[in-house]
Order: C-alpha cells, then structure tokens, then sequence
C-alpha cells in the first residue's frame, strides 16, 4: 500500500481526436464509434473497458456508490488487498480493513474481490499456523481469493532471540501448504524498489515516498537485511511449494530490470508479477527492451495499479485519480502516443491487442481463481 498514490502521478497531456483514430491496436477508433468520447481521456477509458479489465492489486476501503458506479462504467473488477503493518493505525490488524472490504464488495456487486492477509507478527507463539489457517478459512468462505504477505517480512520483524524473519521462515511454511492445498493464491510483497536502499534521488519515482515515510526507508536503516536476501528468501518460499501460486506485488520487487523477472520467470512456473505502482518504472527502461519482454512473458504480468482510497478520503479525488491511472497507463502499453511523466516524455510501448488482453484481464483470471466470481 503507498498512501501517497492518492497524488496522481502524472498529468495527462490532451491530445486532439486525429491522433488517437491513428492507433490501430488500441481500440481507440472502435471506441469513437457512435456518440464518440468527449475527451482523449475518455477515448483511453472507452478503449480500456472494452477489454474488460481487471485491476489485481488495489486497496479501496471506502465504501461509496460512487466508486462502484465508476466500477460498472469502465467494466472493472479488482482484486481489492487488505495489508497488515503494526506502524499503520489503520493497519494494525484484520480490522477494520476486513469488513471495509467485505462492504465493498457488496456495494460493488462482487467487481471489487478480497483479498485477505494475517499478521505475521505472533509467529511465536503456540498455535499460530493452526489459529492462521483457520482465520483464512473464514475469509474464503467470505469470497476471499488471494491472501497477501507484507513486507514487514524481511524489513521489520525480528524473532524473540533477535534474528531477521523472513518470507521463507519455517513457521510460515504450514500456512503456505495450506493456502496452496485451498486453490488459493499468494500475492507477495516483499522487498521495496532498489532506491529504498539507495541515497536519495528526486529523480526516482519513489523519492516522496520514502521522503515521507522514512521508517520504511532501508537507507537509513543500515542493519536492515539486503534486498538481495529478501528476494532470495522470496524465490526460496517459491522454489519450495511448486504447488502455490505466488503473485510478485510491484513487479516482484524487481522493477529495474526486466531481465531479473525473465529469469525468474524461467526457473519458477509458479510465479508472476503485478505491475502495482510500478508502471514508471517501465518507462525509466529501453522501450523495445520492454516491449519485447512483455511479449515474450505476456502470461506472467498482470495489469495493477496499488490504488489507496481510505475510508477518510475524497471520493471526487479518488474517481479523478482513477480515471487518470487508468487513461494513462492504457495509453502507455497500448499506444505509441506520448505520455509524461515526472517531466519528461516516454512513448507508448502499442503492445499486441492480444498480449494487452492478457495483462489486462485473462492473467488474472489465471493467477487469481474466483475474480471473475459468478457474475458480470
Ligand atoms: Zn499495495
């Protein structure tokens, strides 16, 4: 969860109408069809709903019609995460944040799907997997279709004797077994970008977050483990339960190279990404590098933004950040237009209609049994 994504990321650049009808693939042209968009911010969201998108990585804990209205009209479901962090007042445990969830699922007839967590934090003591398992139960039971594990694994937790716990832990291994023999899925989010154990740079599309949350900030914390041993713990928890299938949140963690996703991709069937708040970062990299990975790993990325709206937040802000994340990151893997980010401009990378379904809609289906629930 990043708090700050409520501050849209970019602001979109209007093109005119002529522009758009030249983009084959996008679907741009169907959608300017009878009535046509009023906007090119429109003509993006028309194009984006006509592939019945799925957003796999979310955090809307404000129920409001609104928003569900919003959900209905762009034809998107989500898988709608809940995320325990003992440094969040409103993180702290399953609640609230469950039954927000579960609200917004009704209110959103079932588009927004829950995803549930457990807290990690009393793996001590006698019972946890037992207590855990049962705890998960329930929430399937209540439609939940994915259980998300947090950073805090890796980055935070420390056992009794004062060891580092990681994603791999033993104690975490009967809950895995579990969740794997359930049908259901891991997202997993562990480790940060690589700046959070670098020196600060504003250049970098995390430099406010870590500026404002500097308990999260691994450079200034240098006892904290390496990246590179979270991720190693992460491609162990992977390697040993073959049987699981493990969603990587933010591209895996992996999100300045896309040569390190090929080649986990490669030595673990079990494993994919979501693109959650990391779409920059494909920006930030060659773009026929980008493209031609996409294309080669086009069932292993699942379109997902990370989008916040806490129960406190302005529902006209958040519809607004929403059709602009939307819009935007449509153009940018469906379009050659222009899109601009933090100053500079990037084109789009106009992937193959049938590779933009797969990272829009049909992997997380495949990645996430039960999204597509029974309706809709
Ligand atoms: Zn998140």
């Amino acid at each position: 969860m990043r708090l700050l994504q409520i501050v849209p990321l970019t602001v979109l650049t209007a093109l005119g109408i002529g522009a758009a009808c030249l983009i084959p693939s996008s679907g741009v042209e169907a959608a300017r069809g009878a009535g046509g968009p009023a906007s090119d911010e429109d003509a993006m969201l028309q194009a984006f709903a006509a592939v019945g998108p799925i957003d796999a990585h979310a955090h809307v804990y404000k129920n409001d019609p609104a928003l569900a209205a919003l959900m209905d009209q762009l034809k998107l479901r989500m898988l709608n995460v809940c995320v325990i962090d003992d440094r969040d007042p409103y993180g702290k445990g399953i609640e609230p944040q469950r039954s927000d969830v579960l609200k917004v699922a009704r209110t959103t007839r079932g588009r927004a799907v829950f995803c549930t967590t457990f807290s990690p934090y009393d793996f001590e003591t006698p019972g946890f997997a037992e207590r855990t398992n049962r705890q998960l139960d329930q929430d399937f039971a209540a439609g939940a279709v994915a259980v998300k594990i947090y950073k805090v694994m890796g980055m935070e937790m420390r056992s009794k004797a004062g060891k580092w716990i990681m994603a791999d832990d033993p104690a975490f291994e009967p809950i895995y077994k579990h969740i794997a023999a359930r049908h259901r899925t891991v997202l997993a989010h562990l480790a940060e970008p690589d700046s959070c154990w670098q020196a600060p740079n504003p250049a970098s599309p995390d430099y406010e977050y870590y500026k404002e949350n500097p308990g999260e900030y691994a450079y200034a914390h240098p006892d904290w483990p390496s990246k590179a041993a979270i991720l190693a713990a992460r491609d162990h928890l992977v390697a040993e339960n073959p049987q699981l299938r493990v969603v990587g949140a933010h591209l895996g963690s992996m999100e300045s190279d896309v040569n390190q996703m090929a080649q986990r991709f490669d030595r673990y069937p079990n494993f994919a990404v979501d693109a959650a708040a990391r779409i920059p970062y494909f920006m930030l990299q060659p773009r026929d590098k980008v493209r031609a990975f996409l294309i080669k790993y086009q069932d292993r990325v699942l379109y997902a933004t990370d989008l916040v709206v806490m129960p406190t937040y302005s529902t006209e802000s958040a519809l607004k950040e929403w059709k602009e994340t939307y819009a935007r990151d449509w153009k940018f893997l469906a379009t050659n237009q222009t899109v601009e980010y933090k100053g500079h401009s990037y084109q789009g990378l106009q992937l193959p209609a049938p590779v933009l379904r797969k990272i829009f809609h049909d992997n997380a289906v495949h990645w996430f049994p039960g999204i597509m629930g029974t309706g809709h």
